[in-house]
């Protein structure tokens, strides 16, 4: 069942990624999916937007027809207790009609105000009391801060289990944030680099282009700290920064993920601005267009102390880590879209090539994200010629995906692994309430304290001055976003 089955997300992701599923072949002939909207809609119109949006996104899609096929509507005011009598008898038919053995999964792709109103009356009006497994799976954001967050999922667990919850983060079923756990746990190389001995500092970076769009109201409540740090960078600091599990299960890393956030050293009062930097885009030149600044934007206040830049140092204290800076960023409207990971390694005790007028390079590991994907091993080698001075050398490896298809997107293995019952790379309840009380310190300072430099980056650029003086006060620096890819390496 899919609540907010007309939306912007529905239509995108998740009706294009499950026909992925449905070609080739993971997804077997015995699944019906209800959607279910406030929008009044005959099976044979929701059908019709279904095979849309799967043909907007997807070149051949021979068998769309039959896929289509499995899909119902229901239209519904998910506040309206008795409409969910009649949604249940619509589930109850199909699951006899398509041999479903009771099994469910609740996907709300719905304003998460909702969220907590549909999980009572899910339980309340019978639809979770089936002979099945039932799963919820539910978007983010999850709660705006921990006291909202725990109500929520106070809410939830009157319905669902925790190991029935799907909370998800798409940055999980990214290829390449994936790989963060293979590329560190399966090369002999690299894991006994993995500390504070062998490691200066990691930079972890996803920036945008894009400026807020039409998401103005929901933005101005939520920030770039809420938007983007509290989930998806937080949990890509936690697999770079979690020890070895015991076994590749959803318990043991998910709670090796867990110690990470619990070992986060908290920041808060007057420390936030020795730690952390807030930017607000003013307006600039995007890919050679003119764009507004985020204070003239629609539905944002002309005012407003919203941030949609930060960069902050984290420090993890356990043995590990001790004194190594993990600095994140993440913007809207800078100068180019990317995430990426770098590790950067210390330098050699001694450098017997070193010439003053040529400095020896750091090794770094980068591991790209988006919009490309790989990973590229910065090293010093010979130059070719008679001296033995060091030139830096690139070792690349892109991602070009598997037997010529695309990548699969990040919410096509994700609906996979809900389906099967795989939660690792879903964030556990404890994961949401840590990641929260990290982050709530600082947005207190924030609202309670008017930026007054804001606007303070132009759009366009790698964001505020503020950010670089971060660095630089530990005797470091970024590395850029653009110029910086796997294929120009
Ligand atoms: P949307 O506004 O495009 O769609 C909302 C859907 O909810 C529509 O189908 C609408 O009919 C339905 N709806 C609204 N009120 C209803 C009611 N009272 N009863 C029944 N149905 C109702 O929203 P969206 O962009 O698809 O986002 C949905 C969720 O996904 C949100 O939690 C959002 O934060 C999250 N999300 C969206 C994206 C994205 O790319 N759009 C990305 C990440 C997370």
């Amino acid at each position: 069942m899919i609540f907010g089955a007309t939306g912007d997300l529905a239509n995108r992701k998740l009706y294009p990624s499950l026909y992925k599923l449905f070609e080739k072949g993971k997804l077997s002939d015995k699944f019906a999916v209800i959607g279910v909207a406030r929008r009044p809609l005959t099976n044979e119109e929701f059908q019709e937007n279904i095979k849309k949006s799967v043909k907007s996104s997807i070149q051949k899609e021979n068998r769309i027809d039959e896929f289509a096929s499995h899909f119902y509507y229901h239209s519904h005011d998910v506040t309206d207790s008795n409409s969910y009598a009649v949604l249940n008898n619509l589930a109850n038919q199909l699951d006899s009609n398509y041999e479903l053995q009771g099994n469910r999964i609740f996907y709300l792709a719905m304003a998460p105000e909702f969220f907590g109103t549909i999980a009572l009356h899910l339980k309340e009006d019978g639809l979770t009391n089936v002979s099945g497994f039932k799963r919820l799976v539910i978007e983010k954001p999850f709660g705006h801060d921990l006291p909202s967050a725990q109500e929520l999922n106070d809410q939830i667990r009157t319905a669902f289990s925790e190991d029935e919850v799907y909370r998800i983060d798409h940055y999980l079923g990214k290829e390449m944030v994936q790989n963060i756990e293979v590329i560190r746990f399966a090369n002999a190389i690299f894991e006994p680099l993995w500390n504070n001995r062998y490691i200066s500092n990691i930079q972890v970076t996803s920036s945008e282009v894009l400026g807020v769009e039409e998401r103005g109201r929901y933005y101005e409540k939520s920030g770039a700290l809420r938007d983007m740090v509290q989930n998806h960078m937080l949990q890509m600091v936690a697999l770079l920064a979690m020890e070895p599990p015991i076994k590749l299960t959803t318990e043991e890393i998910r709670s090796e993920k867990v110690r990470v956030l619990r070992a986060l050293r908290p920041i808060e009062g007057e420390e936030v601005k020795e730690y952390f930097v807030r930017g607000q885009y003013d307006k600039g030149t995007v890919e050679g267009t003119e764009v507004l600044g985020y204070r003239e934007e629609q539905m944002v206040n002309p005012e407003s102390n919203t941030e949609t830049y930060v960069a902050g140092k984290l420090m993890i204290d356990n043995f590990r880590w001790a004194g190594v800076p993990i600095y994140i960023r993440t913007g809207k409207r800078m100068d180019s879209k990317s995430t990426k990971i770098v590790i950067q390694f210390k330098d050699i005790p001694m450098n017997l090539y070193y010439s003053p007028e040529e400095t020896l390079n750091p090794n770094l590991l980068v591991i790209h994200i988006q919009p490309e994907e790989g990973i590229t091993l910065h090293l010093n080698a010979k130059k070719a010629g008679q001296n033995i001075a060091a030139t830096p050398v690139k070792l690349n490896y892109a991602n070009r995906g598997i037997d010529g298809l695309n990548t699969p997107e990040a919410y096509e293995k994700l609906l996979f692994d809900c389906m099967r019952g795989d939660a690792t790379n879903f964030t556990h309840w404890d994961e949401v309430a840590l990641s929260w009380s990290f982050v709530d310190k600082i947005s207190d300072v924030w609202e309670n304290q008017k930026a007054e430099n804001y606007p303070n980056y132009n759009a366009g650029t790698v964001g505020p001055r503020e950010a670089d003086e971060l660095l630089e006060k530990d005797g470091f620096h970024w590395w850029p976003i653009s110029n910086f890819d796997v294929d120009k390496c």
